[in-house]
């Protein structure tokens, strides 16, 4: 299992890291590691440390994450990534150091008791993820993991947020993953196995969009099947110009039947049963045509960041 896992870095509070870093308390965990608040003895001040699990695919990604996080912290505009500072090795563990941030979004909803937010509060968050993902496309740079979770607020103002972890993440160029993102934000061309691009996370943008406003996933699949039939049920079947170029069609289909349309608990999910209109109650055309634009089915039509950012929803 992972949990008991030693290739993780065994955590105590107020031991120094590097001899330096005094660490405070836990952050978060996630798959790669541990990130926990420190105060630094040299700047004194509060950072907060990833600690990369001590393991050979664990060390190849940290390599790239570090290298993209160096990239994106060499421009001197407003990128709304989160900042870097150092990076090390300390007792076979890399290290990355960051600014330290609030509370994610999916902890926000969740205080919120999973009620979504007002539009105004929406929009200003879309603004910020748009110019973050229209920054990475012109340094051709897919984020790969775009979730709530990886969405944190700033400590100084008010309703700023910054995205984080870049430890999925890739160079156009470089793809070596098929496997990526998070299901709930899983793009089709990922759960089909079509070749992608940055679009996928236009994709999973849409998806937290929508989830802001209604306080829950728009699309939950308990499996990649289910993700699948969850997106089939609000956008009817994908289009045949796409299947084509699945290599995972089989996955899923039977000629153009859908194999299975029955999760777990024997729910079943038909096609085209239940409309973006239907879930999407009480709220303006705009909103609307901005989400139904994110979620396309064919990334080449999807809305690219600079589209969205001109788009009437967010210029109101
Ligand atoms: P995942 O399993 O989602 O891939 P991960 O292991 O790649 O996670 P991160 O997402 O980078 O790790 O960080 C894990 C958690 O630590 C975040 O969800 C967040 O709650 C917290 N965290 C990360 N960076 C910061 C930061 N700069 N300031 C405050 N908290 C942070
Ligand atoms: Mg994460
Ligand atoms: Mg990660």
């Amino acid at each position: 299992g992972f949990d008991d896992d030693r290739s993780d870095y065994k955590i105590i509070i107020g031991d120094h890291i590097a001899y330096r870093y005094e660490i405070q308390h836990i952050l978060g965990r996630g798959s790669f590691g541990q990130v926990c608040m420190c105060f630094d003895h040299k700047s004194k001040e509060q950072v907060a440390i990833k600690i990369i699990r001590n393991q050979i695919r664990f060390h190849r990604q940290a390599r790239i994450e570090m290298r993209i996080l160096h990239e994106l912290k060499s421009q001197y505009i407003e990128n709304y990534a989160v900042t870097m500072l150092e990076n090390f090795k300390f007792r076979k563990h890399w290290c990355i150091s960051f600014e330290p941030l609030g509370a994610n979004l999916y902890e926000i909803l969740k205080s919120n008791g999973f009620r979504g937010f007002s539009q105004l509060f929406i929009k200003k968050i879309s603004f910020q993820l748009l110019s973050c993902l229209k920054n990475l496309k012109d340094n051709r740079i897919i984020h790969c993991d775009l979730k709530p979770e990886n969405i944190l607020l700033r400590k100084t103002q008010k309703e700023g947020v910054k995205v984080i972890d870049f430890g999925s993440s890739c160079f156009l160029n470089e793809k070596i993953h098929v496997y990526i993102q998070s299901r709930f934000y899983r793009a089709p061309e990922i759960l089909l196995g079509i070749n992608y691009n940055e679009a996928i996370d236009m994709w999973s943008l849409g998806c937290i969009v929508a989830e802001l406003h209604l306080g829950y996933p728009l699309f939950h699949g308990e499996s990649e099947n289910e993700q699948l039939l969850c997106i089939m049920e609000v956008k009817g079947l994908p289009p045949e110009h796409l299947l084509g170029k699945a290599a995972k069609r089989k996955n899923y289909f039977e000629g153009n039947l859908v194999k299975n349309m029955l999760n777990s608990r024997g729910k079943r999910r038909v096609p085209g049963s239940k409309p973006l209109e239907i879930i999407i109650k009480n709220t303006d055309e705009k909103f609307f045509d901005f989400l139904n634009r994110c979620l396309e089915w064919d990334p080449e039509l999807r809305l690219d960041p600079v589209a969205a950012l001109a788009h009437p929803w967010l210029l109101d």
